[in-house]
């Protein structure tokens, strides 16, 4: 069975005339363990699929199968326990949280589910990442590109089964970006990973397989 299956899926926000379809009937399917770039137009409707994929927003209609479990037919409260345990979701904004350091911000996902990071993991990934400077940094001393990478550690931190990362090499140059793509391939070994760009030229640089998402 595939390790994601998205069928039909529909995403129309808000209603009447100021109603906007950002998904029309898209159906996909990710086998285990690929890695796959979803690319389309600003606008095409990317981050709303990955923030449907990653349980943080509703569907209008269709139906998304993660791993066996049908995401949204399962009550609330068990979304919320999947999709901290299992999904890591980057955002296109990073939502890094301004109060707390570099640090902080990479052990609260597992803080919030009871867990407790191990801090050489988290020592670890932020020496790949070229943030070993940044240990006790708010998210404001950050540069964008720097932001970027925090926000991406702390996906890595909790080991989801499923990578969703939206637009993850905005604003990185090419060394920083080759560097990226090789911690991803590496720590996403045998998980999936799902990437949202409208950068060909960073997809042609990883050689990712590509969905297309019609404008
Ligand atoms: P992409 O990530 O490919 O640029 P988005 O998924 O952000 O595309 O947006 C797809 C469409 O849905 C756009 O027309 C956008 O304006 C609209 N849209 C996205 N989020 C919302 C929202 N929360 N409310 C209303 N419209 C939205
Ligand atoms: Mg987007």
């Amino acid at each position: 069975m595939a390790f994601l299956q998205v069928e039909q899926l529909t995403k129309v926000y808000g209603s009447g005339d100021a109603a906007v379809r950002a998904l029309d009937g898209v159906s996909l399917t990710v086998e285990r363990g690929e890695f796959v770039a979803v690319m389309g137009a600003s606008g095409s409707g990317k981050s709303t699929l990955l923030h449907l994929l990653g349980g943080v927003d509703k569907p209008t209609s269709g139906r998304i199968t993660l791993d066996g479990v049908s995401l949204y037919d399962q009550k609330e409260e068990e979304l919320t326990v999947f999709r901290r345990r299992q999904i890591g979701l980057v955002y296109q904004f990073y939502n890094l949280v301004p109060l707390l350091t570099v640090e902080e911000n990479l052990t609260l996902p597992l803080l919030l589910d009871g867990r407790t990071a191990d801090p050489a993991r988290v020592l670890d990934l932020l020496a790949r990442l070229g943030l070993e400077g940044k240990r006790r940094a708010f998210p404001a001393q950050l540069s964008g590109g720097q932001a970027q990478r925090v926000a991406l550690a702390r996906m890595l931190v909790s080991r989801p089964k499923a990578l969703l990362l939206d637009e993850p090499f905005t604003g990185m140059d090419p060394e920083t970006l080759q560097k990226a793509a090789a911690l991803i391939r590496e720590r996403g070994g045998g998980k999936n990973v799902l990437l949202a760009t409208h950068d060909r030229d960073a997809i042609a640089a990883l050689g990712w397989p590509v969905i297309q998402l019609a404008e």
